[in-house]
């Protein structure tokens, strides 16, 4: 199978799983997991923060980070097409107590503009607006990147109204390479940021939550209450290691590809659109003789996986097991239909 439905799907390369096993390893609730602290500490200096927090999933992490900013009662302002609203089970409700101030950015970004715009004032009648979440790349935004600059902006906005700034930055290596950015200047804008390791980087499991060090030793004990804690789990965190020493380059390769996709796309009558293709995600807007769910069905007996995101959207997500022989296959095959 050629499987494009996501960045989640890469197994452990050989050299990973050497690396993994030769990890030492201790109880990580009593802090005593060496792969796990070396990982947190080494993606926290990475992006010029104190501290880190190694957790099971993107949407831990980012529902660590939100209860940690704010109190039952508050609103977090985030874009309709944010991850933290679509895919994680109204999470910010149920756990932070929260209600959220959905915007419409370009393609998932918000400007500062729109976030000024949408803070509550100090009224009675409002909710009291305490943190701005971001996600570079946006997922649903076909894996659109935030300009630096427009950081900056959004941050002198949230330090004038003294509100949190967190960064849902799963495929965050994903914009840093294709932009050419120091991952370190993310920690001069962020209060907080979630990396996962097992989209692009090609770890199996796991996200790092990183912020100051009072932030952190807050994010520990609601990992705890989340049911978290993990023992000896250094030899998952390893494949993390592995991941950020190895993996990170080559994601431009990834970006290449998805470019190749679209060209091939683009070609056909049934695509009515692509969405604009800056890193490793193309979504394709179908009309005409398929729809996203039977141009899957039709993929799918060449063995090729690709997502119906929406009835008129298709997502291939390029990745590290995709190989140069698969994707030529893919566009012979697309080039066929
Ligand atoms: C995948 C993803 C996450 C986290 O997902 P998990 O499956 O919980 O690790 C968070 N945000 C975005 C934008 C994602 O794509």
């Amino acid at each position: 199978m050629i499987d494009f439905r996501s960045d989640t799907v890469t197994k452990p390369t050989p050299g990973m799983l050497a690396f993994m096993q030769a990890a030492p390893v201790g109880d990580d609730v009593f802090g005593e997991d060496p792969s796990i602290n070396s990982l947190e500490n080494i993606t926290a200096a990475m992006f010029g923060m104190e501290a880190g927090l190694f957790c099971p999933s993107g949407t831990m992490t980012n529902q660590i980070a939100i209860k940690t900013h704010t109190q039952a009662g508050d609103e977090v302002i985030c874009d309709e097409l944010s991850h933290i609203y679509q895919y994680e089970g109204g999470g910010i409700a149920f756990n932070a107590g929260c209600s959220v101030k959905l915007l419409q950015g370009d393609r998932g970004r918000l400007s500062p503009e729109l976030i000024f715009a949408g803070i509550n004032a100090d009224d009675v009648h409002k909710p009291p607006t305490s943190l701005v979440s971001l996600e570079n790349t946006v997922n649903r935004g076909g894996g659109s990147c935030y300009d630096f600059s427009s950081f900056e902006a959004i941050k002198k906005i949230t330090d004038q109204h003294k509100l949190a700034l967190h960064l849902d930055g799963a495929r965050i290596f994903n914009a840093i390479v294709h932009k050419g950015e120091a991952p370190h200047n993310y920690g001069r804008v962020f209060d907080s940021i979630s990396i996962c390791l097992s989209k692009g980087l090609g770890a199996p499991v796991g996200s790092v939550l990183v912020g100051s060090k009072d932030f952190i030793k807050k994010a520990r004990r609601w990992r705890k209450v989340f049911g978290g804690g993990m023992r000896q789990a250094g030899f998952i965190a390893a494949a993390g290691i592995y991941a950020l020493d190895h993996h990170i380059e080559r994601l431009s390769i990834d970006h290449t590809n998805a470019i190749l996709l679209k060209d091939a796309l683009i070609n056909k009558e049934f695509v009515k659109e692509v969405l604009e293709v800056e890193t490793n995600i193309v979504i394709a807007i179908l009309q005409g003789k398929y729809n996203p769910t039977s141009l899957v069905s039709k993929l799918a007996e060449s063995g090729i996986l690709a997502y119906a995101m929406s009835p008129t959207q298709i997502r291939f997500v390029l990745h590290l097991d995709i190989t140069e022989a698969q994707l030529g296959k893919t566009i012979e095959t697309i080039n066929k239909l």
